[in-house]
């Protein structure tokens, strides 16, 4: 999926970072990080640190948590997709991977932002059914000035598209996955499943995140300007 992103966005766009320089550690980062924690769920029952689950890497790609070992048994059939593509990125060239690493590392800072902004994007409460057929995308840049994980991106827009616009294979492995992953997360309890490409169009590499969300997702102050809110936490390396 990785390699395919490759070429798809660096013949899209020019290669050049264009994102401004960044400060120190934002004061109104929340040092305690619980709602950070919070978005940390298990990949399978949903359940995050806050609600007392120990989350352990999945063993082959060391990339998505599970509780315990029956959740990641029984979230193998719909894992191992991804599974095999998130060990893919240990292919890809050296400058690339390092890329890979800090966007995932920078989208787990920042996870109950994109989570937000996402939901917000897919108009998940007026038209749940568009997170069926459409993933968020937030578009960044490197920020090579910023000696922080927060504030190592630099994003410039965040939208929607059709998971159909993706390469043929890619899109029906995905709304197999969605569909999956929905649906277990609707059995606990959980309002639905939306997923967010975030894309670093300088370096050309991806990171999907899926994620499980609640009512209690869309915060009020998302309603109106959630974008903008949205795009100043990340690009201030604002941190909930
Ligand atoms: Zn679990
Ligand atoms: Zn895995």
């Amino acid at each position: 999926m990785l390699k395919v992103f490759a070429e798809n966005f660096g013949s899209q766009f020019g290669i050049k970072s264009k994102a401004p320089g960044v400060a120190s550690r934002n004061p109104a980062s929340d040092p305690i990080g619980r709602e950070r924690q919070d978005a940390m769920q298990c990949q399978n029952c949903f359940r995050s640190q806050f609600d007392g689950a120990k989350l352990h890497r999945c063993s082959g790609c060391k990339i998505e948590f599970y509780c315990s070992r029956e959740c990641q048994k029984e979230a193998w059939q719909g894992h191992k997709v991804k599974c095999k593509l998130n060990q893919r990125v240990a292919l890809l060239e050296p400058e690339q991977r390092d890329s890979h690493t800090l966007l995932r590392a920078f989208c787990t800072k920042h996870r109950p932002t994109i989570t937000v902004a996402a939901a917000c994007a897919l108009k998940l409460y007026q038209s749940p059914e568009l997170s069926l057929t459409h993933v968020a995308q937030i578009h960044v840049y490197t920020r090579k000035a910023s000696k922080r994980t927060e504030t190592a991106f630099y994003a410039v827009e965040i939208d929607i598209t059709p998971i159909d616009d993706f390469p043929k294979e890619m899109a029906e492995e995905l709304k197999g996955q969605m569909a999956t992953a929905r649906a277990k997360c609707v059995k606990v309890g959980g309002e639905g499943l939306l997923y967010v490409l975030v894309q670093c169009l300088d370096t050309s590499v991806a990171n999907m995140i899926g994620s499980g969300f609640t009512q209690e997702t869309i915060l009020e102050e998302y309603e109106e300007n959630w974008k903008e809110v949205a795009l100043k936490r990340l690009n201030e390396g604002i941190m909930l």
